[in-house]
């Protein structure tokens, strides 16, 4: 098995250090960064498997940082930011970024996202049948099934609810969901996303008022919950 890289990408040097100790324990090869410039740089040298980003560079911040590396690359981004910069949260799950942990954070949680990450890009998306907790969503036939039994969706529906399940754990923005289930070229406002999530729910879950599915995740967007292991 080869090892995988890390980019660890951070102006205070003793979160580095202490990221990088705790990936490294978990098996994979860090390298750092100290800010947006050498950042990307090293990206284009390493080819790293997965980059961690400080959103509160100095210089070039991290938004600008992920908008770069997405300009010619899906590798996923783990966003670190402060709490106190809720909007630029927003920002960079919009402008690509996979998923973030707030400051301060556990070792242990960031390497357990890492990790999440990281399983997820190696899967192949296309045509895999899936089998979550009493679900079975099938793209071939483009159907679902709950507890064994078929639930007719629409084409929006499915589509909604099979890019999400297939990305389990991982949160998008109303924007990116209107983007990935609509395409661009049709104009759409958040009130449809809301409505098309809730007809899902009500077909998906037990109790639609407290999802086990289809999770909103407060001030980011929806996300179809892990399978607990
Ligand atoms: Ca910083």
């Amino acid at each position: 098995m080869t090892t995988l890289k890390v980019l660890v990408v951070e102006d205070d040097a003793r979160i580095a250090d202490l990221i990088a100790k705790n990936l490294e324990a978990a098996g994979y090869e860090c390298h750092q960064a100290v800010d947006g410039g050498r950042a990307l740089a090293e990206f284009a040298r390493l080819k790293p498997a997965l980059v961690v980003l400080d959103l509160g560079l100095a210089g070039m911040d991290g938004l600008e940082v992920t908008r770069r590396i997405r300009k010619d690359s899906d590798v996923p981004i783990l966003m670190v930011t402060a709490r106190s910069s809720e909007g630029d949260k927003l920002l960079g799950l919009e402008l690509g970024a996979d998923d973030y942990v707030t400051k301060p954070f556990s070792t242990a949680e960031l390497t357990a996202r890492v990790r999440a990450l990281l399983r997820r890009s190696s899967g192949t998306l296309t045509d895999r049948v899936l089998e979550l907790g009493a679900l079975r969503i099938d793209p071939a036939r483009r159907s679902l099934e709950r507890e064994g039994e078929p639930v007719p969706l629409t084409t929006l529906e499915f589509d909604l609810l099979y890019f999400l399940a297939s990305r389990p754990g991982r949160v998008f923005s109303r924007e990116a969901l209107m983007e990935q289930v609509w395409g661009s070229d049709r104009v759409v406002d958040d009130r449809s996303i809301d409505s098309l999530i809730s007809r899902v729910r009500r077909k998906l879950e037990r109790d639609p008022s407290n999802p086990s599915y289809l999770q909103t995740v407060w001030g980011a967007g929806y996300r179809f919950a892990e399978p607990s292991p």
